[in-house]
């Protein structure tokens, strides 16, 4: 670089002046010289950027007193340190309005002047400072009076900041938290590993996150969301990391709400439901207790049911695992059933928040004492307009104040059991109906022993079990002697008597549950016996025969005896797929044709010569 050869001389000056104006303009400050009392020697073009003025205007001020309203330095001071810097000096310029300069003040030694001034404008600066102070300040007084919590951890999960809001959850006030971690704090231990867990994830991948958590605050257990952000050093690497802790406590709990109205919504469709798929009434309260009970987190749900004379019994109960089961209860208490069922009658809905506490009469606390009661909640079911019983909560524990979705509820629960028990009284009503019709179709009605359709049905029924078995099927076919007679004797209504003692008297006889007595049409019977051999079959008549005669029914104008007797006929065979059942029904009745041949009282083992007749060893 061409050294600057200053002298006295004017174009050496204006050259070398130029220079410097050149220079001082691109170093951004503006530069004034002066000699030791302050007089200007020397003054930058880029004075006049700066303050408005030009270097000419400037000059004829004539020293830096009258430029800045005082001599900023005093010539020993400057001696001492060779230089003061960063001096900042409030200007009006020529627009009237106030400059900050920061001013460089240092000893120097040239032909033009003993003192340099570098001037810099920090006008913008300074009110961007101020600017920034204020901004600062709003944002502390947000955070401090933030609702939400705001806290800042560093790497070591310590504490560095912790606005007020922190003492209103946590009891501890914020200057506690300043230095400290969790831990020491002692918060709760899982809430710790939780939360150190998700800051070191922050730390380690430089990105926020969100998470929820409960706390239990002085005044119970709140939800919260906290919002995790870093913060950057000047290396880029995270240094803090920022909280903002929000209690969604109110959110949650309408989230719950909702939950809980979906759930019980669908605990109704699932009951309704139910009860349109099967109706087992048992198997519905059974259900219906258990799922209410859990949907409501109580100590016990019941179905009560009515009897006629007011008194009733537990008929289902769902009970938690620490409460006694009352299942099957009877409840005969006068005191409950004088002064509590009328109201129930007329749809009165009993909510108990704690028994000890209602205006309940001593006895009936006595009595829901007895199941360790504290807090009840019960509820008609009516079939039709009848009271039919009770759906009933109860809070064991502690009391407890019931919601009202909860009574809602089990409002619609008792409804759908009420339709359930008419439902299934109903449908007990067609079983009965049903059965009496089977009864009737398959039962002789004189005698009470099956009938003719029903033998014949079984004896098919048996023809293909003893085909398969390879079972022996035996056939007795009774007919009382002379009976034409006996009724011409002793008129229709004593031949009826008489028919049905015939009748009592075989099924005496039998004992097997396979054997079938059967009115086979008339004065005839049949006796039907499965796994049964010849002799078995010869045996069981005679008996039969015997325990006829033992009867000793006068029967004066028959040609067998003086009293009542039987013909019987006796057939066995083991049924194969080529014979038909009614093979079996001609050899016996073939066999009892024989009996009456030779005068009746008797038995007649069938005597077809056949293969079939095993027992015979034809
Ligand atoms: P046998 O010794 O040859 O069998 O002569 P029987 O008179 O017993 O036989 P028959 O077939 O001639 O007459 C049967 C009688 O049974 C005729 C009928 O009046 C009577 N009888 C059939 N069903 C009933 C009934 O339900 N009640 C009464 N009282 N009598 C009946
Ligand atoms: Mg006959
Ligand atoms: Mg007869």
């Amino acid at each position: 670089m061409r050294r600057v050869d200053v002298e006295h001389d004017k174009e050496k000056w204006q050259v070398s002046e130029q220079l410097c104006q050149v220079i001082f303009s691109n170093i951004g400050d503006t530069v004034f010289l002066s000699d030791d009392a302050g007089a200007f020697t020397y003054i930058c073009h880029s004075v006049e950027e700066i303050l408005g003025y030009s270097p000419q205007q400037i000059r004829a001020l004539g020293n830096i007193t009258a430029l800045l309203g005082e001599n900023i330095f005093a010539p020993e001071q400057l001696d001492a340190l060779g230089k003061i810097s960063n001096i900042e000096r409030e200007i009006t310029n020529r627009a009237g309005t106030q400059q900050t300069l920061l001013i460089d003040v240092k000893r120097v030694s040239t032909q033009w002047g003993t003192v340099l001034y570098s001037c810099r404008d920090i006008t913008e600066y300074k009110q961007a400072l101020v600017a920034l102070h204020q901004r600062e300040n709003q944002i502390r007084t947000l955070v401090e009076n933030s609702p939400e919590i705001i806290v800042r951890l560093d790497r070591k999960l310590r504490y560095v900041y912790a606005n007020p809001a922190v003492e209103q959850a946590t009891g501890i006030p914020a200057s506690a938290f300043i230095g400290k971690t969790n831990s020491e704090l002692e918060m709760p231990a899982e809430l710790v590993s939780y939360w150190h867990a998700s800051l070191e994830k922050v730390f380690e991948t430089a990105e926020a996150e969100l998470i929820e958590f409960d706390f239990p605050t002085p005044s119970g257990v709140r939800s919260y969301q906290a919002h995790l952000a870093p913060e950057y050093d000047e290396d880029d690497s995270v240094e803090f990391v920022l909280v903002v802790v929000s209690d969604i406590n109110q959110r949650k709990q309408a989230e719950q709400a909702l939950r809980k109205q979906a759930e019980q919504e669908r605990l109704i469709a699932a009951v309704a439901q139910r009860i349109r798929q099967y109706l087992d009434l048992a198997e519905i309260l059974d259900t219906t207790v258990e799922e209410v009970r859990q949907s409501l987190l109580c100590d016990r749900v019941l179905v009560y049911r009515f009897h006629s004379d007011g008194s009733g019994v537990i008929e289902a109960e769902s009970v938690g695992e620490n409460w006694r089961t009352v299942l099957g209860t009877n409840v005969d208490d006068p005191c409950f059933t004088e002064s509590y069922i009328l109201p129930y009658q007329e749809g009165r809905i009993s909510v108990f928040e704690d028994i000890y506490t209602a205006n309940i009469s001593p006895c009936y606390i006595a009595l829901l004492a007895q199941f360790q009661v504290r807090a009840n909640l019960v509820l008609p079911i009516f079939q039709g307009e009848q009271l039919w019983g009770l759906l009933i909560a109860h809070h064991c524990a502690a009391p407890r104040q019931w919601q009202s979705s909860e009574i809602n509820l089990l409002k619609q629960l008792a409804t759908q059991v009420g339709i359930a028990t008419q439902q299934a009284e109903l449908y007990h009503q067609l079983e009965l109906a049903n059965q009496r019709l089977q009864h009737l179709a398959l039962v002789d009605q004189l005698t009470q022993v099956a009938n003719r359709r029903r033998f014949d049905e079984y004896l098919a029924l048996e023809w293909q079990r003893q085909a398969r078995e390879k079972g022996q099927l035996s056939l007795i076919l009774c007919d009382i002697d002379d009976f034409k007679r006996y009724n011409d004797t002793y008129g229709h209504p004593a031949g009826d008597d008489c028919l049905q003692q015939v009748a009592q008297t075989l099924t005496h006889v039998v004992h097997r549950p396979c054997d079938l007595v059967a009115r086979y049409g008339g004065e005839e019977f049949a006796m039907l016996l499965p796994n049964t051999e010849s002799t078995g079959a010869m045996h069981i008549a005679e008996t039969i025969q015997t325990a006829i005669t033992a009867l000793r029914m006068p029967h004066l104008h028959s040609r067998a005896s003086n009293y009542v007797t039987l013909g019987l006929g006796v057939a066995s065979v083991i049924p194969e797929p080529k014979l038909s059942p009614h093979e079996l029904v001609k050899r016996a009745d073939g066999a009892l044709y024989h009996a009456k041949e030779m005068g009746g009282d008797q038995v007649v083992a069938s005597q077809v010569p056949s293969p079939l007749l095993k027992a015979e060893g034809n």
